[in-house]
């Protein structure tokens, strides 16, 4: 079984990632973006050599799914005869009543589908692709493997919102997200930091979505993110906590409707909104512009008042790991946030903090600080294999 090859497909609003693995082994990677507008392709090897793109300009894909349609002769080719085993797919929303991953079956994906109210921006264009392979490909299997699902061990009274009950039992309650980034930092604690992966940890992904995540002994305790992807930490166009009364401001008091906040808050705040410079981390660390410094600052603001959030959650805090694009890569970030936490006993070893870790923190630091680079695809293929059995 080690032997077979797993497709995996990340497929978001306006792009769609691919991988092909081999047991652990990345063979394959690539994606294409701008989707519906100007997409484009491009592909490696899992060593990381650039491979000639899919060509898609005969049809441009203007979905996801039609991207997945449209890459499959050139993924044929390079296949040259092997056939995939199954390929596996991330699903951000399970609901609350799917945490493991899963063999999808049309009834499944009827199911997934009622989600799509609650996260409108990703659940649609995760299941797309799959039902596009399951209508040209019914003998392929697919796995669904839920964002939400390493969430489902936070106790209840850190799931509900403080709303009457029955609408937590109507499914609006904190689900959290980034599950399967987490349980990848998860499967490797025990390896990359032993000394903490049994105790109490905040994982902080940060990445152009960003949310902190409570680790007790490698389970999650409680997170940042809540009903949607929007809540927490300031992101790249996401505006993270909001007083909800913001959002009846803006639509008793200056007439915006529903769709126009909706845009607001997801494509035009965070450190886009804040900055007015850019969503991307390295153009904001690389500006002069003062408000791209200050919407930096504020970053750091919030994600060290979570962290803070988190321990108390966790009655103490023994680790602090870094990962996702900013997190692995962002040196002054990590620095930033390491010193705002310094009353909780976070001590920077800057050479280390410099040369990226993994152990980023002073010998006698009481919490210590790691950066362990994430890997969500490599947990899909993992659970895509294991659901075949
Ligand atoms: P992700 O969503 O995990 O792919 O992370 C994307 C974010 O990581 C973007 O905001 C990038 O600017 C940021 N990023 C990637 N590399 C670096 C780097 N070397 N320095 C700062 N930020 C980076």
């Amino acid at each position: 079984m080690s032997e077979d090859l797993i497709g995996v497909v990340n497929a978001g609003s306006s792009s769609l990632k691919f991988s092909i693995y081999q047991g652990d082994a990345c063979l394959l990677n690539g994606q294409v973006d701008g989707i519906g507008v100007r997409p484009a392709a491009k592909a490696k090897t899992g060593a990381g050599e650039a491979l000639p793109p899919p060509d898609l300009s005969a049809v441009p894909p203007t979905t996801p799914a039609e991207a997945l349609v449209a890459l499959m002769p050139w993924l044929q080719d390079w296949l040259a005869g092997r056939r995939l085993a199954a390929i596996g797919h991330r699903v951000v929303h399970g609901g609350p009543n799917h945490a493991a991953p899963q063999r999808v079956t049309a009834a499944l994906l009827d199911e997934l589908a009622a989600f799509v109210p609650l996260a409108p921006l990703h659940q649609p264009h995760n299941l797309s692709p799959i039902r596009a392979t399951m209508e040209r490909n019914p003998s392929l299997p697919q796995v669904a493997c839920f964002d939400t699902g390493f969430h489902r061990t936070i106790p209840e009274v850190a799931q509900v919102f403080a709303l009457p009950w029955e609408m937590a039992e109507r499914g609006i309650r904190r689900y959290g997200f980034h599950g399967l980034s987490y349980e990848y930092i998860a499967s490797v604690l025990p390896q990359a930091a032993p000394e903490i992966a049994g105790g109490r940890v905040v994982v902080a992904h940060l990445g152009n979505g960003a949310s902190l995540c409570a680790m007790k002994a490698g389970r999650s305790m409680a997170t940042t993110m809540g009903f949607s992807a929007l809540d927490g930490l300031p992101m790249g166009t996401r505006c993270g906590q909001l007083d909800p009364a913001v959002v009846l401001h803006l639509m008793t008091a200056e007439g915006m409707d529903a769709k126009a906040v909706e845009a607001l808050l997801y494509r035009k705040s965070g450190m886009l909104g804040l900055s007015g410079v850019s969503s991307d981390f390295r153009d904001l660390l690389a500006s002069d512009v003062p408000r791209a410094r200050f919407a930096i600052e504020v970053f750091v603001h919030q994600v060290a008042r979570n962290v803070a959030s988190l321990a108390a959650a966790l009655g103490g805090l023994d680790g602090l790991v870094f990962t996702a694009g900013v997190g692995e890569n962002a040196a002054a970030i990590r620095q930033a946030v390491c010193e705002a936490c310094g009353w909780m006993g976070v001590e920077l070893d800057h050479a280390a903090n410099a040369a990226r870790g993994p152990r980023i923190t002073a010998a006698g630091s009481r919490v210590a600080g790691y950066v362990i680079p994430t890997d969500e695809n490599l947990m899909i293929a993992r659970h895509t294999r294991a659901v075949l059995g």
